[in-house]
């Protein structure tokens, strides 16, 4: 963890006049150090097996605040439960949902991408945030 970043989110958490405490800087550190797309309640199981007691209503804050600066990407996928990732030194990709199983496939298309970019272009607009979910189903 870079001593900038958690400075950055000290001072986020100050701008939201919340206190800096072990349990909104677990679950910081648990989403910037693991890969991954998570919801609120497997970091919260996972931060209680490593002894550490968050409530629902501090990880879910926790997690907006993380979202609003930048720090974490919500995704919120067709069964309404929204998960995290870490967004810090990582680039733009987009995510396929394998349908039967849950799995979240990471992918980037330089060609989308374009095409996008121009199609927007084209309405007179300029794209400032996309997002590509793509379901889908193992071929057998
Ligand atoms: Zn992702």
């Amino acid at each position: 963890m870079k001593n900038s970043y958690i400075i950055s989110f000290k001072e986020a958490l100050k701008k939201e006049n919340l206190k800096f405490t072990n349990q909104r800087y677990s679950i910081f550190k648990f989403l910037v150090n693991n890969d991954g797309h998570y919801d609120c309640d497997s970091i919260i199981n996972y931060l209680n097996k490593s002894k550490i007691k968050v409530s629902k209503a501090t990880a879910y804050r926790t997690l907006d605040l993380l979202v609003k600066y930048d720090f974490c990407r919500k995704m919120v996928l067709d069964d309404g439960i929204a998960r995290y990732e870490n967004k810090l030194d990582t680039e733009h990709h987009d995510h396929m949902i394998c349908v039967d199983t849950g799995k979240i496939i990471e992918f980037v298309s330089p060609e989308i991408e374009k095409i996008q970019d121009e199609i927007a272009q084209q309405k007179g607009y300029k794209i400032i945030k996309h997002v590509h979910q793509l379901f889908v189903k193992k071929i057998s």
